[in-house]
């Protein structure tokens, strides 16, 4: 029998004052919900490390790496990441992008990979924005690049909200190549330049997803082939989400995460997912919609 790898650290939740909009249990909810599931006995898991200062500089800017770790961002900036900074959050901003990182390692290993966090993709080379502290995406692609493991890498954000960090940060790399499926009438209102945006309108339902989803990963085709993708699995497209504006049901995001899988399992392109958004203050809902993607990624690989 074959073992997905997936990668986590019980030092990834974050402490919030009642009422925040972001669900700071949501990664060991996740976590629980996947333990108390059938694909637990299947997984091997694998403990994510911090991120050393010096690496998380060669993407983001030396001072605003230091002013997380020392707890020194001014107060414009912490509004922006919208998440009050406390020890613990910057710990787990360096424990998540090495998560990310790792799983991309694992990734190539074994053809796929999923990381319990990742998907901080509003975040700039320079501040934080929307949640996001680092950019996992970014910090991991450049890392395999610079590490020379793969030559071309896609990016492919199915999020509800436009990856405009990622888009910004890996702008002048060719190598790299994003793709941003969004809401267009959402978070971030400035959007940034992917390699590729496909932005659309509200109340969009399961099927009109789909076949959006399809066409667009034809023209990613016809343009670019990846050694390895980032595939960001936001749960924020589902129509009982806090914060997005579209219409998937559970089924359509499943639909939506066996098309994704399916496509490059076939193609022989590895995968490393990442759990990016997802807002409910109904944490056991929300813990089942990310779980989504491990079930998937469970049924289409082993
Ligand atoms: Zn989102």
């Amino acid at each position: 029998m074959r073992k997905l790898n997936v990668v986590y650290n019980h030092n990834y939740d974050i402490p919030l004052p009642d009422g925040h909009r972001f669900v700071g249990t949501k990664f060991s909810d996740l976590y629980n919900y996947i333990k108390d599931s059938d694909i637990y006995k299947n997984l091997i898991i694998h403990k994510s490390i911090e991120a050393p200062i010096s690496d998380v500089q060669c993407v983001h800017k030396s001072e605003y790496v230091l002013n997380v770790k020392q707890g020194s961002l001014s107060r414009a900036d912490e509004r922006k990441i919208n998440l009050p900074w406390s020890k613990r959050l910057a710990r787990r901003s360096f424990l998540a992008i090495q998560g990310t990182l790792q799983t991309s390692q694992l990734a190539l290993e074994n053809g796929v990979a999923c990381h319990l966090a990742g998907g901080t993709h509003h975040a700039f080379k320079d501040c934080g924005s929307g949640f996001c502290v680092f950019n996992d995406l970014a910090y991991a692609s450049i890392a395999l690049l610079n590490q020379k493991k793969v030559k071309k890498i896609l990016i492919l954000d199915l999020d509800v909200h436009q990856g405009d960090g990622t888009a910004s940060i890996c702008e002048k790399i060719d190598n790299i190549f994003t793709c941003s499926i969004h809401c267009k009438n959402n978070f971030p209102f400035n959007k940034k330049n992917s390699n590729l945006d496909v932005p659309i309108d509200d109340e969009v339902n399961d099927v009109k997803y789909i076949n959006i989803l399809t066409k667009t990963l034809d023209q990613i085709e016809s343009n670019f082939t990846p050694d390895i993708v980032f595939y960001d699995a936001g749960v924020d497209v589902h129509s009982n989400d806090d914060l997005g504006n579209l219409n998937l049901t559970d089924d359509g995001i499943k639909k939506r995460d066996e098309i994704v899988c399916e496509y490059f399992k076939e193609k022989k392109i590895p995968i490393c997912t990442v759990i990016g958004g997802g807002y409910s203050k109904n944490r056991q809902e929300l813990a089942s919609r990310h779980f989504s993607i491990f079930e998937t990624v469970s049924k289409t690989y082993l």
